[in-house]
């Protein structure tokens, strides 16, 4: 009766497939709260997939996945001497993403048959090697033989024009490195056509797409969230209520609703598909109605409905103002949500 994620199976399921097909390579991401499915369910639907490899963000996320999902896993977040050693279980199938010079040593000396994919500078700027390290850490590798080097990794921005120009520079940056075995580009954020184009100029190497958004959250058509109409309060202008005391400012009925700030409901409602325009009216108006208000990301008869108060922990009320029509206590309303920032009480999979 909490906050629920119901999910169109048969056309969830239909997506994920065509996705895949049409993504050679693809590595499914299935980081952080598994775009809201959780990483332990992701990571069973990529076996279903079969797919070799799926992508964690960190080497904490390991233990979840690893049991629920039998191949490779890649690890997003560079490496660095400060992370305790690997479960020996799971060593050989990690493949770990190493950014910095010292870095490949370290690991090396740590784990002499690693596994890794190098990662780069893009214009994120947020890991990578700069070019001239690059061609340090190739000197590295071959003084350890065991190492394995699984492909450069390459993290792009979201598109905003054609990203390929930036990864053909990488590319020929670590072709000149002399990186021995180098065969493959694990990528982000690039485009069908960019990846058709990039295969046919590197026919060499195998381009590995990463993707979370596009693949788990890419048919929103198939997912909906819902909360539970917990309690129902008609009330009159004046009256008051809540954790500060508030009053009302005009008849109508307060309802309490499931789903707050530990499902990660915030005061601001999420603004996914709105224009910027839109945006930038919302601000201007404080996101405030005119009694004062806050709209919610709940809605009831497909409106958007505003914050009695700031939400609670597990639990938000509304204020209804008088005239529209008054759902009752267990009855299910919509919530826009964003997924990569919401815990569900229940996730439904027909
Ligand atoms: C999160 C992440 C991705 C997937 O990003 P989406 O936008 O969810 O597809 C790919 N690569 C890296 C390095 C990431 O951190």
């Amino acid at each position: 009766m909490g906050l629920t994620l119901t999910v169109d199976g048969p056309r969830w399921r239909d997506h994920l497939r065509a996705y895949a097909d049409a993504a050679p390579g693809l590595v499914p991401v299935v980081k952080g709260n598994g775009y809201g499915f959780t990483p332990g369910r992701l990571a069973r639907r990529s076996e279903w997939l079969g797919v070799d490899t799926i992508a964690v963000g960190t080497y904490e996320e390991l233990p979840e996945v690893a049991s629920r999902f039998d191949g490779s896993l890649l690890v997003l977040t560079p490496w660095r001497p400060f992370l305790p050693d690997l479960d020996p279980a799971l060593a050989s199938r990690v493949i770990h993403t190493v950014g910095r010079v010292d870095d490949v040593d370290a690991l090396l000396t740590r784990q002499p048959g690693a596994r890794m994919v190098l990662e780069l500078l893009t214009s994120m700027r947020r890991h990578g090697f700069a070019p001239r390290g690059l061609w340090e850490a190739a000197g590295h590798l071959r003084r350890h033989p065991g190492a394995r080097l699984e492909g450069l990794a390459l993290h792009l921005p979201l598109a905003q024009g054609s990203h390929l120009g930036e990864v053909r520079r990488h590319l020929n940056d670590a072709v000149g490195a002399g990186l021995d075995g180098l065969d493959t580009v694990w990528v982000s954020h690039l485009t069908r056509d960019e990846l058709t184009t990039l295969r046919s100029s590197y026919a060499d190497f195998t381009i590995r797409p990463r993707a979370g958004t596009d693949l788990w959250l890419g048919d929103r058509g198939a997912l909906s969230v819902t909360a539970t109409v917990l309690d129902v309060h008609e009330v009159d202008r004046g009256d008051s209520f809540g954790y500060r005391g508030r009053t009302v400012p005009k008849s109508g009925h307060l309802l309490v609703v499931s789903g707050g700030t530990a499902h990660g409901i915030g005061l601001e409602a999420p603004m996914g598909d709105s224009s910027i325009k839109a945006r930038a009216s919302t601000l201007a108006r404080g996101g405030l109605d005119a009694v004062g208000f806050v709209r919610s990301p709940f809605s009831i008869d497909g409106k958007q409905r505003l914050f009695a108060e700031p939400p609670h922990m597990q639990a938000s009320m509304l204020f209804l103002p008088a005239g529209a029509r008054v759902p009752d206590v267990g009855d299910q309303i919509d919530v826009r949500v964003r997924y990569t920032a919401t815990t569900f009480d229940t996730i439904t999979v027909s």
